[in-house]
């Protein structure tokens, strides 16, 4: 059996268990900028047709009482970090998807024991962080992810073993795993729209309509999901970046912003306890066009200066010229665990 937990609405949540005024409020998590998007909308901006991604300015036309609060991404990856320390502590292996967001499996389990393993974890994590999380629990991945998304908020759904097809049989075609929405269109026009529809294809038509893949999408369908929870690897790399409210050519202000995120990355390798000794810089021009460029230090380091000296490094070499620049991030890799300052004392 396996569950997959998501907190609701993570970034809105954070914002109004941190401002108890907000609760029962519209309230969108989005930047300020021109080119803002909503990142997270709390229920209740939901009716209203507010979702994540949608420009802010169309989130405001749509619900003119909406309460726009900045995002602080450290305070989420905190919370993140305390999320995740508890579906570790189950001591079964568990794969993260996002910060708020992860697969455990529940092991060879009974179906009740299964779900009261997931309700117990549901209130672990309501304890800890004070934010409401929603399971699904199933014999699949996908089939349990499907499930926390249908009862959300703070709910639980478990679907038993042998009921998956029947559960996922009336839902649209687009919530199978692999279906874009270019090819539920495809397949809407050839009357395939349902996953129960997927599920009772001929297998010569879905040979047709699927290719190579047909088999796949057709065991998916009917609840048939035998992909493992894959323990997820340690951290890489940490990165920060900005899209700029109007493309940027002065080198001063990208420079200003490199030390911003020289800063921003500094204090969560603080927080992580690691040190980098990669640093990248990553810039997209207003063409859309993509250039990293990064350096190897000596040393590990979690300097702030340093990370700014090697990113500024980093961004002259990628000899922009006065190029309009669109989008600006650094990017620390080569992470070690420990205190760099310590073995330099040494
Ligand atoms: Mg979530």
């Amino acid at each position: 059996m396996i569950a997959h937990f998501d907190v609701d609405a993570f970034y809105a949540n954070v914002a109004i268990r941190d401002n108890p005024a907000l609760r029962g409020k519209p309230v969108a998590v989005a930047g300020s900028s021109r080119r803002a998007v909503v990142l997270t909308a709390s229920y209740e901006a939901r009716p209203y047709g507010v979702r994540s991604a949608m420009p802010l300015y169309k989130a405001r036309a749509a619900c003119p009482q909406l309460v726009v609060v900045p995002p602080e991404m450290q305070k989420y990856r905190a919370v993140s970090r305390e999320i995740f320390a508890i579906l570790r502590g189950t001591d079964r292996p568990v794969e993260g998807l996002s910060l708020d967001e992860a697969f455990v499996d529940l092991g060879d389990v009974a179906f009740d024991q299964a779900c009261s393993a997931a309700n117990d974890v549901r209130r672990q994590l309501f304890a800890a962080t004070g934010l409401t999380v929603s399971a699904g629990v199933a014999s699949g991945k996908m089939t349990a992810k499907i499930a926390s998304d249908s009862c959300k908020p703070d709910g639980l759904l478990a679907v038993a073993p042998g009921d998956e097809g029947h559960f996922l049989a009336p839902l649209p075609v687009g919530r199978l795993w692999g279906i874009g929405p270019k090819m539920q269109r495809r397949l809407e026009v050839f009357g395939v729209t349902t996953i129960g529809d997927v599920a009772t294809l001929e297998p010569v038509r879905a040979r047709e309509l699927f290719g190579l893949w047909w088999h796949e999408a057709c065991d998916l369908a009917r609840g048939i999901d035998p992909r493992p929870v894959e323990q997820e690897r340690e951290t890489k790399s940490i990165s920060t970046e900005e899209t700029f409210e109007f493309d940027e050519s002065d080198e001063r202000r990208l420079i200003a912003l490199l030390r911003v995120q020289a800063r921003e990355l500094a204090a969560t390798l603080q927080e992580e306890g690691m040190a980098a000794q990669t640093v990248g810089v990553k810039i997209k021009r207003a063409d859309f066009s993509v250039v990293a460029r990064q350096t190897h230090l000596a040393e590990p380091t979690r300097d702030e200066r340093r990370i700014f000296r090697a990113a500024v490094h980093c961004l002259r070499r990628a000899a922009l010229e006065g190029a309009p620049v669109r989008l600006l991030g650094t990017r620390v890799a080569s992470l070690t665990l420990g205190d760099p300052l310590q073995t330099t004392l040494f």
